[in-house]
């Protein structure tokens, strides 16, 4: 295999907030943005109050610490870690200053808007298409972390004001949203002992609240919480035998799954899962007797999926030997099995493109393949 290639991004000076990162060219969504080596390494990251032995540090990379921004009033040292970022997969829970990455500015998911890259550990992530010299930002505060209002959070946290536009509404509209996140969150928490036998709760009602979860989630910005969502609706169409549902779901959660991280091995196990929902542990766990048809995502879920995870403009042809995208008049035709089956798009520009990713893959995970 070639060396990964990454997208020309530069780092320099927006107005009003330090350092930033932009694009050098456009970048489509999905494309692996970066992958870097840290640059200045703090182990056991969880302790906060270890602090980095400057003296440690080479002169070159002592006057890099210093670049990074500190509050009057704030300890020099403190005050600039709080730009550290986990690393992955080290074994003494180190994080680090990294040279790019770290210079990325925050925007808030919020209903008005949502940063265009990602954290994905070890990559940053397109999540929009990003033009030329815009400016690629990352969202510091999460579904899970956003326990209170994201613009006290900021100045708390990270000593910066936030102008994004959710940042800008009222404090009482932020506060609502705190409370939608907040509801998001505890029922996610208890989705599985909703599904426990005993729990008194019908199963096609859990499916109605995951739906409602879903949405909601959503239009706080967080799209990516529908993979969550779909795999616990999944779960519970499995736990009944419902194989045709549970697959229609769980292509929800595989399907964001490829936009984020691409075709790896979690996603391999998803796209088994969709072509074979009965290989599920505990495939008809909570049947007695007779499997129980339930249901696959709403219409509703499905064109905030499409509009969430699967538009890309221009539409692209979905053979990645192929970089042909859908212009002027010319429709491109679609998998007819996986939007019959799954309700997904799957575009090609030609019959040949069809065909070489049906040979290349798509037959594996084609909606045809579903086998309950
Ligand atoms: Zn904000
Ligand atoms: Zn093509
Ligand atoms: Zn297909």
């Amino acid at each position: 295999m070639s060396a990964p290639t990454y997208p020309s991004i530069a780092i320099v000076d927006i107005p009003g907030k330090g350092k930033g990162v932009v694009a050098r060219e456009p970048i489509r969504r999905g494309t692996r943005i970066i992958a870097e080596e840290p640059r200045i390494r703090v182990p056991h990251y969880q302790d906060r109050r270890q602090a980095l032995d400057l003296k440690s540090l080479s002169d070159a990379d002592l006057k890099f610490f210093l670049t990074f921004p500190c509050e009057d009033g704030m300890d020099p040292v403190r005050g600039r870690l709080r730009h550290l970022i986990p690393c992955v997969g080290a074994p003494d829970e180190a994080s680090a200053l990294f040279e790019t990455v770290c210079r990325m500015n925050h925007t808030c998911y919020s209903p008005l808007g949502r940063p265009n890259a990602l954290y994905t550990w070890v990559e940053e992530r397109k999540e929009e298409n990003i033009a030329e010299n815009e400016e690629i930002t990352v969202g510091y505060i999460q579904a899970k972390t956003h326990v209170m209002d994201p613009f006290t959070l900021l100045r708390q946290q990270w000593g910066f004001d936030c102008r994004c536009a959710g940042c800008q509404r009222p404090l009482a509209e932020r506060l609502e949203s705190v409370e939608r996140v907040q509801a998001f969150n505890v029922h996610t928490r208890e989705v599985p002992d909703r599904m426990e036998r005993n729990s008194g709760y019908w199963p096609l009602d859990i499916l109605d609240d995951i739906e409602r979860n879903l949405l909601a989630i959503c239009a706080e910005g967080y799209v990516w919480e529908i993979s969550g969502c779909a795999h616990d609706a999944f779960q519970l169409c499995a736990f009944y035998g419902d194989g045709a549902s549970a697959a229609r779901w769980e292509v929800l959660a595989r399907e964001v799954h490829r936009v984020i991280h691409g075709v790896d091995h979690e996603f391999e196990k998803s796209a088994k899962l969709v072509a074979r929902p009965t290989g599920f542990r505990q495939w008809k766990a909570l049947v007695l007797g007779k499997a129980q048809k339930l249901r696959g995502p709403s219409q509703k879920v499905l064109s905030c999926f499409k509009q969430a995870v699967m538009t890309s403009n221009p539409i692209k042809c979905s053979n990645h030997e192929c970089s042909k995208t859908e212009e002027g008049s010319v429709k491109f035709r679609r998998c007819k099995s996986c939007l019959d089956t799954l309700g997904l798009d799957v575009y090609y520009c030609s019959g040949e493109c069809q065909i070489a990713d049906w040979k290349s893959g798509h037959k594996s995970i084609c909606g045809k393949a579903v086998k309950v």
